[in-house]
């Protein structure tokens, strides 16, 4: 073997990329953790990190920097009324989630991979190496030619290695982009926002306002493009329109209503649909796969449950290694991944719509009524959920969107690109 010749490539330090590296290296791989960063470094980003997310760190035995936990949420309707989403406990997942800076969280992973064992290399993916018709690594920005058995691509939403192996059919991705920046404010509890910049016109996304760990704010909008990347910049420039908002709603104090700072933006790719996970020797893992959840935006605990399902598909042997890896990722999250990414596709250019869902969600008796189900429904929390009405509503919610969205271009798109869970379904599994 040659001494760039690795059992694994994983390109991208960010949480799907370190957590796989860790499994990897733990179960004995020779694994190559590849970024162009150097860590520490920042990430656009809420800073949320979601209770499946400290599960999943607990299950690996990995502590973080100290963090704020955070537990019941409030969401803000477009007419200002508000709507308290309770936290709860599942069986599988605990009460709260954490608020993290990403500069701590993820140079805490990437460090913990490499004293697992992983080798890091600084340097950006650039050229393809390809063998036999497949890819087999990438010669970096810096001259390291980095060829290995399996490469997991890590690297996020505009993934160099998806696209590098054919694995993206940009015309279905539903494609976000988001913004954020930090205010010296505190808050007590995280708020998300339904806006209407002009009555009944929703905007078509949401944004948010959520305690920082250290006493500060982290304050941010996400925009649903679909297919149309040039429509992201609408985040950026609806920002300090969105601060005056927040302002309005008594949110935001008056010295704070602008923008001040550096404020970082990023994409989010949603809801599985246009991206295959895994073909070959090549398995895409966290934002690079799609995971992000369509209604809500949260993906860091997707990504490192991708990242772990991933390296746990290598760990069982290189035969099949991508068809268990699809089939984990299917029966993880294509029951609420495919609902919710048809729900994203036909809300987003409708903003009549998403102003009538949002003003009937937060009117008064209805918002209190639904709230539990709520969380645990936008939250994906329904595998492990506590019985009780919340459940029910949330398994209500699902079997409903199961039935609305079965016939929809998504939902074909994954029939035909995704078939496993299908088949599971079929098979009563
Ligand atoms: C503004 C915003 C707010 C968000 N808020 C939240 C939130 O509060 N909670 C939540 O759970 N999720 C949130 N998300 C989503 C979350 O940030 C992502 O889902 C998560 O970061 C995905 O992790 P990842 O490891 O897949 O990718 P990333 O974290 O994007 O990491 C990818 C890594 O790959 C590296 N890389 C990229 N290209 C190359 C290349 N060619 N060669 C080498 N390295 C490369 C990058 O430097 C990076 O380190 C938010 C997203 C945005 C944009």
């Amino acid at each position: 073997m040659s001494p760039s010749r690795f059992d694994a490539l994983v390109v991208g330090a960010g949480p799907a990329g370190s957590i796989a590296s860790l499994v990897l290296a733990r179960g004995g791989a020779r694994v190559a953790l590849l970024d162009k960063a150097t860590f520490p470094r920042d990430k656009a980003c809420g800073d949320l990190v979601g209770p499946r997310g400290l599960q999943l760190l607990a299950d690996l035995g990995i502590t973080v920097p100290s963090s704020l936990d955070v537990g019941d949420m409030v969401v803000v309707g477009p007419t200002g009324r508000r709507v308290m989403l309770p936290s709860f406990e599942g069986r599988t997942y605990p009460d709260h989630a954490t608020a993290i800076t990403r500069t701590a969280f993820d140079a805490a992973l990437r460090e913990a991979a490499i004293n697992a064992g992983a080798v890091p290399f600084e340097g950006r993916a650039h050229e393809p190496l390809g063998e036999d018709g497949g890819l087999v690594g990438f010669r970096t920005d810096r001259g390291d030619a980095l060829r290995a058995d399996f490469v997991i691509g890590a690297d996020g939403a505009t993934s160099q290695v998806a696209d590098a192996s054919g694995l993206v059919d940009g015309t279905r991705v539903l494609w976000g982009f988001a913004v954020r920046t930090y205010l010296d404010q505190p808050v007590d509890r995280p708020v998300i926002v339904i806006w209407e910049r002009s009555r009944w016109r929703a905007f078509p996304g949401y944004g948010w306002i959520f305690p920082g760990p250290d006493g500060g704010a982290n304050v941010g909008i996400g925009i649903g493009t679909r297919a149309d990347r040039r429509a992201g910049a609408g985040a950026v420039r609806a920002l300090p329109d969105f601060l005056e908002h927040l302002h309005r709603l008594g949110l935001v104090d008056a010295v704070h209503r602008r923008p001040v700072g550096r404020h970082l933006g990023g994409w989010l790719k949603m809801g599985m649909v246009g991206t295959s996970p895994a073909r070959g020797r090549v398995l895409l893992v966290g934002d690079a796969a799609g995971l992000v959840n369509p209604l809500q935006g949260e993906g860091i605990a997707h990504a490192m449950g991708s990242g772990r399902a991933a390296a746990a598909a290598v760990l069982g042997g290189a035969d099949r290694a991508s068809e268990r890896y699809r089939r984990a990722l299917a029966s993880a999250h294509l029951p609420y991944q495919r609902i919710t990414a048809a729900a994203h596709a036909a809300l987003v250019d409708r903003p009549r719509a998403v102003a009538a869902l949002g003003r009937l969600l937060t009117a008064p008796g209805v918002g209190k009524a639904v709230a539990g189900g709520w969380t645990i429904f936008w939250n994906e929390l329904l595998e492990g959920a506590p019985p009780g009405s919340a459940r029910a509503i949330a398994s209500a919610s699902s079997l409903l969107g199961n039935m609305g969205t079965s016939r929809t271009a998504i939902s074909r798109w994954f029939v035909t690109n995704l078939p496993e869970e299908s088949q599971r379904r079929e098979a009563g599994g």
